[in-house]
């Protein structure tokens, strides 16, 4: 996530800086102004959070959240696999159906000829 902060905020060299968001296990989810060409190594370090610091009880109630979501995500690809096999198998059962079919009805015609 990175945008361009609206207040007037220049870094060092004097370039207008971006908003960004911290991802830290420090600083999850915090916002802060930075150098635009801090990650392309050319830049500045300014630097300046605009978030107040995150209290431990936020960041462990960020941190149960982002568990629940990982393990919620894992929970949809296991179901996903499930549905994967399950249509696999539907597709064999139709197959056998459409071959049982073919057999019953030469045995029919076996039956009327007899
Ligand atoms: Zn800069």
């Amino acid at each position: 996530m990175e945008k361009e902060f609206d207040g007037d905020c220049r870094c060092y060299y004097g370039v207008h800086c971006v908003l960004k968001t911290s991802w830290t296990d420090e600083n999850p989810g915090r916002m802060f102004l930075g150098c635009p060409n801090y990650r392309d190594g050319g830049g500045c370090n300014y630097f300046d959070w605009i978030d107040p610091p995150i209290s431990n009880r936020k960041k462990s109630t960020f941190f149960s959240l982002l568990r629940r979501n990982e393990s919620s995500e894992v929970r949809q690809h296991r179901i996903e696999n499930k549905l994967e096999f399950v249509e696999g198998e539907m597709h064999m059962l139709r197959a056998d159906v459409d071959r049982l079919e073919v057999e019953r009805q030469s045995l029919e015609e076996n039956l009327r000829t007899l």
